[in-house]
């Protein structure tokens, strides 16, 4: 299928990939995919002070790890596509408005202009260029340089947003930008245009935190004589408190989600629905997304941050995923908690996955919950403690001697017990909770025998005998 829709992400790399930007790279991936057009990356480091190589590593493992495939770029060898990598064009397209009269040299100082400003401030007023240098009919010699684009003031920028519906500006608040700084380095608004209409985006989708830039890039599109792009600018997702979301709120690195055992695909499923809606259903498949996505139905108001709703999807996903998968997924989490990955056998982790599917939320707790089943040493916690009590001994005891010659299966486990219990005068959990709590240090686990069973004859066996061993000791 081809389709003339190409849209772009475009982070600018000084941080993590937050997961208001995750949410707009889905948006755009959703709408390419959904027309079947082109999806690119496109890294925004015109501002090398703030601009690192990390970062750029981290929003591009930041994306795969969310299932997001960009496109390469036909215009260019890298991928993805730098600013930084592009300076030649940016000065040429400055030279191109230089020439045709529609920008000008502006040769006021950083201190000059902040003066100016704060005298604006002072008289109540909303401080912007003047516009003095357009005056200037020669070059000032030895004087450095801004280069700034000549700004239409007349009249009204009107935008047909697919998000917000129709948004309009009163040219009279765009004043004349810099779109060349007199150290000789390009300026973002005027890029991202040059970019957009080089690499022919069709689609703006981003953050409404640029609407305000849009009016003054429609003015340097109509300089540059090219068409304008649809525009979708996408509301701000709001923490709890309605302000919004930061830090404060916890995490908002996509990566941080990822180290606490979300799975892409639940967070893909609860971003997708913080501004998007199909009816009232609420879990997604990718290819039911892909189909379903419009950028027409996001609703222009602010979606807040729920970690309840984004958990519990989660949840889901664990429930119902492909167990082999999520036990490929749980080993950086084991290992995490100090088990050696070589010692984990991935047929056996997967038992694993299934019988913690029910209880667990995140791969990290289904970590912490299977992590007995690897260490030799496990540790008894306070709870468990308490029901290895001395009148827990002969229960011990006679479950240690039953299972001795007893095969580990379900079947034949279930009938150990159930003797033990009958012969002890004892219901079935008063059995197994001393059992769990000998092998698993814990007292919540799957079914006992399912932890038997895979915890196999010797360590369960060992793990009883150390008790036995503790209390006769006593
Ligand atoms: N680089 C901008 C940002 O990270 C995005 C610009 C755009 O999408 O037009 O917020």
């Amino acid at each position: 299928m081809s389709s003339d829709v190409r849209v772009r992400f475009a982070p600018s790399p000084t941080g993590y990939l937050h997961i208001g930007g995750a949410r707009t790279a889905l948006f755009n991936w959703l709408f390419a995919r959904h027309h079947g057009g082109k999806f690119f990356l496109r890294i925004e480091d015109t501002d090398r002070s703030r601009s690192t190589d990390e970062a750029i590593e981290a929003i591009i493992d930041g994306m795969r790890w969310f299932g997001l495939d960009w496109d390469k770029w036909e215009g260019s060898d890298k991928d993805p596509i730098r600013q930084t990598d592009r300076f030649d064009l940016y000065r040429q397209k400055v030279r191109e408005l230089l020439d045709r009269g529609l920008a000008y040299h502006c040769y006021c100082t950083a201190e000059e202009l902040d003066a100016r400003r704060k005298e604006a401030m002072a008289q109540g007023k909303v401080p912007r260029y003047d516009g003095r240098c357009r005056l200037l009919t020669a070059p000032v010699p030895g004087k450095e340089a801004a280069i700034r684009f000549k700004a239409s003031s007349e009249g009204e920028i009107v935008i047909d947003d697919m998000v917000k519906g129709k948004v309009v500006f009163d040219a009279g608040t765009v004043d004349d930008l810099i779109i060349l700084r007199s150290d000789g380095t390009p300026t973002y608004n005027f890029c991202v245009v040059v970019d957009d209409v080089d690499m022919q985006i069709s689609h703006v989708i981003r953050g409404d935190d640029h609407l305000n830039n849009t009016p003054r890039q429609i003015q340097l599109y109509q300089a540059l004589g090219y068409p304008l792009p649809r525009f979708g600018h996408v509301s701000m997702i709001l923490g709890p408190d309605k302000a919004r979301l930061s830090k404060r709120h916890g995490a908002t690195a996509i990566q941080q989600y990822r180290e606490e055992g979300y799975l892409p695909e639940a967070m893909v499923n609860y971003l997708v629905r913080l501004g998007w809606s199909h009816k009232d259903q609420e879990i997604f498949s990718l290819p039911e997304l892909i189909e379903k996505f419009s950028i027409e139905q996001v609703g222009a108001s602010a979606a807040v941050f729920n970690p309840e709703k984004l958990i519990w999807l989660n949840a889901h996903y664990i429930k119902t995923g492909d167990p082999k998968r999520l036990a490929q997924l749980l080993l950086p989490h084991l290992e995490r908690l100090g088990v050696a990955s070589d010692q984990i056998d991935l047929a056996r982790l997967t038992q694993i996955v299934v019988a913690l599917r029910e209880r667990t939320r995140t791969l990290k707790e289904m970590a912490d919950s299977a992590v007995y089943f690897f260490t030799d040493e496990i540790t008894i916690d306070e709870k468990a403690q308490k029901l290895l009590t001395p009148e827990a001994l002969p229960v011990l005891k006679a479950v240690r001697d039953r299972l001795a010659e007893t095969p580990f299966e379900h079947a034949p486990l279930e009938e150990a017990f159930r003797s033990i219990s009958e012969a002890l005068g004892l219901k079935l959990a008063q059995i197994a909770q001393p059992v769990r709590a000998a092998v698993t240090g814990k007292t919540v686990s799957p079914g006992i025998f399912d932890v038997l069973m895979i915890l196999g004859k010797e360590k369960s066996l060992k793990r009883l005998d150390r008790q036995v061993a503790q209390f006769t000791a006593k």
